[in-house]
C-alpha cells in the first residue's frame, strides 16, 4: 500500500513534498496528493507532516 493522505487533515504546507526521494508528492489548491505508483513507502512523508496528514 502507497502512502495516502488523510484530506482533512492537510493543510497543504508542502513539508511532505520536499523530504519525499521518490518525487511522488504534489500540492494543489492546499492538498497534498501522492502518486501511488511512485511511492516506494519509505515513509519519510509521515514524519515530516506536522499534522499527522499522512498514513500508511
Ligand atoms: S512514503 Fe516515501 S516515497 Fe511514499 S510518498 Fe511518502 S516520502 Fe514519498
Ligand atoms: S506535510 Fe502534511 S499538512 Fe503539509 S502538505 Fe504534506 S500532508 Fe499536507
Amino acid at each position: 500500500m502507497a502512502a495516502r493522505v488523510v484530506k482533512a487533515l492537510c493543510i497543504g504546507c508542502g513539508a511532505c513534498t520536499h523530504m519525499c526521494p521518490s518525487g511522488a508528492i504534489t500540492v494543489k489548491a492546499n492538498q497534498a496528493h501522492i502518486d501511488s505508483a511512485k511511492c516506494d513507502e519509505c515513509e519519510e512523508c509521515i514524519f515530516a507532516c506536522p499534522n499527522g496528514a499522512i498514513i500508511i
